[in-house]
């Protein structure tokens, strides 16, 4: 497939905050991988762009297995010889209102293994590629709950995958400094989504905004960085 402009790779891009980021980055004119754990909802996902005339294209992908991270990244050499954006998008939230000591060892594994090592295995295989093309944006979708002061009682697996995430984010960054990569952890807010409920104060619309602009930085703009809405906010 031979595409103009840059290419991006959204996981967790079949529903919610994936999906809005992935058709938000496709009007940009960029090529959007959408990637999704479960082929038919991808495929799904992927006609829905199709239908508005978006370059998008689907590849199956779940987080949590890094062979398939390996498989993704050769299909994206093979197929356009590069990788520009990674949005780290894909997370699942287990624990809500739970204390840590009450869930079972397994739910805190779980968490960590989809939202912290499945952005880590990404990151370091795509990571590379951009530093080949010397080019690269990286956005880790965090939460509110994964800054310093959101370290209280109850949702604990939830947040520490997401307090790690975060440290994940500045060290790549600093182990990045003086090339074009940038990494940034982005709070999208409290968003209608599955995960968000229809109570949330947010459309993934405008959660995605924020996050298509940190997958979309000049050179100077911040790398190493927690943003929400463009702004920068306290770790
Ligand atoms: P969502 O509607 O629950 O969507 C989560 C997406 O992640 C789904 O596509 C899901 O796929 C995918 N996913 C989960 N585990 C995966 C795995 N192992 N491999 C691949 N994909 C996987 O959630 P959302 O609200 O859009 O959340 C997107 C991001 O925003 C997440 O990082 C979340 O932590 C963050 N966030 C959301 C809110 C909020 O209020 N919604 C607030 C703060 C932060 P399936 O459809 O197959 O399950």
């Amino acid at each position: 497939m031979v595409v103009s402009g840059q290419v991006a790779v959204v996981t967790g891009a079949n529903r919610g905050i994936g999906l809005e980021v992935s058709r938000q980055l496709a009007e940009r004119n960029v090529h959007v991988v959408l990637t999704s754990r479960d082929k038919t909802k991808g495929q799904q996902a992927l006609n829905h762009l199709l239908d508005r005339s978006l370059s998008v294209s689907l590849f199956q992908l779940d987080v949590t297995n890094s062979d398939a991270a390996t498989r993704l990244c050769g299909h994206l050499v093979k197929t356009f010889g590069r990788v520009d954006i990674l949005v780290n998008n894909a997370a699942i939230y287990l624990d809500e209102g739970d204390k840590l000591l009450d869930i079972p060892l397994e739910t805190l594994r779980n968490s960590f293994d989809a939202n912290f090592f499945g952005a880590y295995s990404l990151c370091k295989t795509l990571i590379p590629v951009m530093k080949k093309n010397g080019y690269g944006r990286v956005v880790n979708v965090s939460s509110g709950y994964g800054a310093m002061d959101a370290m209280n009682a109850r949702t604990g697996a939830y947040k520490l995958s997401k307090l790690a995430l975060n440290g994940l984010t500045q060290i790549l960054a600093s182990e990045l400094k003086g090339t074009n990569i940038k990494v940034n952890a982005v709070d999208p807010g409290w968003v209608r989504t599955e995960m968000g409920g229809p109570s949330a104060t947010r459309s993934p619309q405008e959660a995605a905004r924020g996050i298509v602009w940190a997958a979309t930085l000049d050179a100077d703009g911040p790398t190493g960085k927690f943003l929400r809405d463009t702004k920068i906010v306290a770790w």
